[in-house]
């Protein structure tokens, strides 16, 4: 069994009092604590016994991140907390309010493998996975914080969810289930750089989760340039295994493209896009370079970003374009924990 509280279903909880010979309704009084109650210590739970929650200290404790620090939440309210784990390893986490409603994106590694060209929790590589008690503490720790759970899930932040596959999958079940935290499965969004088992294997999970999929080029040339992940799982086999993924689950795949000026923002290379989209259920979600300081590319003109979504639009495509928000707060993925690193490097040269 799991080691932290964090880490348990309601139904590891039931089997957890079974064999400890608590009856079963004290596993939905831990339940209730723990995500109702939001209790930060076993001794907080005082409708338990004393000797069960000796027990539970012992054996399940609750895991924390600590904050290190948060940006200052600009004028949209977006606010990038950077959590400390007990190993001293950090991690980001974004609040990201919209219309009344609050979207978290998570982290689900320290740093990434992946390598992506633009993206900066790639730079220094990948440090270790999370666990998934410490997936579930970043909504825990920024609840407290901000006083509500947030409506939305986004698997977005630093990492490649898919090499982290069972503890995601375990945090994102924790974080649906309805005795617990409740967001709903179609509010809870999975985005993966192109790991095609990754995609086959959530096909066969029997939930509901939305999936979005890093395609950021219309070809392998200008794909494998920006993710060397592409060298490994070409396009075609990435879209074969998404069109299954729809056939499977019903759930239509959002498709992330991050336009990179003179590189893949030519209307030739939207005509690219929608050949291969066409006729696939699929979404298109636009997003304009966020500048990273180790990525040479540039930003598009809004003008040229504006012209790529209207030829997607005309052609049938479902195409958003994402706001760009959260400047203030070094929304781009791993750039707050970089900064921090690149800073702290620095004051230990200067001292
Ligand atoms: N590893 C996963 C999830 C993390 S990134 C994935 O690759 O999908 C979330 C999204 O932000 C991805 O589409 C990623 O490619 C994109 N991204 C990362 N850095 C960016 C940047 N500097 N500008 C714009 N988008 C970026």
């Amino acid at each position: 069994m799991a080691s932290d509280a964090y880490a348990l279903l309601p139904e590891d909880w039931a089997a957890f009092c079974k064999e400890a010979g608590f009856p079963a309704f004290r596993a939905k009084q831990i339940v209730q604590g723990l995500y109702k109650d939001r209790i930060q210590d076993w001794s907080e739970l005082t409708t338990l016994p004393g000797a069960m929650r000796e027990k539970l200290e012992a054996e399940l404790p609750l895991t924390t991140l600590k904050e290190v620090t948060r940006t200052p939440s600009g004028t949209d309210g977006v606010t990038k907390f950077l959590l400390e784990a007990q190993d001293g390893e950090r991690i980001e986490t974004v609040w990201i309010p919209a219309d009344g409603r609050v979207t978290q994106c998570i982290s689900s590694q320290v740093g990434c493998d992946m390598h992506c060209a633009f993206c900066a929790s790639g730079q220094l590589g990948c440090v270790r996975s999370l666990t998934a008690a410490e997936i579930v503490a970043e909504v825990m720790v920024l609840s407290r914080e901000m006083g509500q759970y947030p409506n939305n899930i986004v698997v977005m932040g630093m990492g490649e969810p898919f090499v982290n596959y069972d503890a995601v999958i375990r945090a994102l079940r924790i974080l649906n289930c309805q005795q617990g935290i409740n967001i709903g499965a179609r509010h809870i969004t999975l985005s993966t750089c192109g790991i095609v088992p990754g995609i086959e294997r959530l096909a066969e999970e029997g939930v509901q989760f939305e999936l979005s999929v890093s395609l950021h080029a219309p070809n392998d040339t200008l794909r494998s340039q920006l993710m060397p992940v592409n060298r490994r799982w070409k396009i075609n086999e990435l879209l074969a295994a998404c069109d299954a993924y729809t056939a499977a689950t019903g759930r239509i795949i959002t498709y992330e493209y991050t336009l990179v000026r003179n590189f893949n923002d030519r209307l030739s290379h939207a005509a690219e896009l929608i050949r291969l989209l066409r006729g696939r259920k699929a979404r298109v979600n636009l997003i304009p370079l966020s500048p990273v300081a180790e990525f040479k590319g540039e930003t598009p003109s809004h003008a040229d970003c504006l012209a790529f979504l209207d030829a997607l639009l005309k052609a049938g495509i479902h195409t958003t374009m994402r706001r760009s928000r959260g400047k203030q707060a070094d929304a781009a993925c791993g750039q707050l924990r970089l900064r921090k690193i690149k800073e702290e490097q620095h004051g230990n040269k200067v001292l």
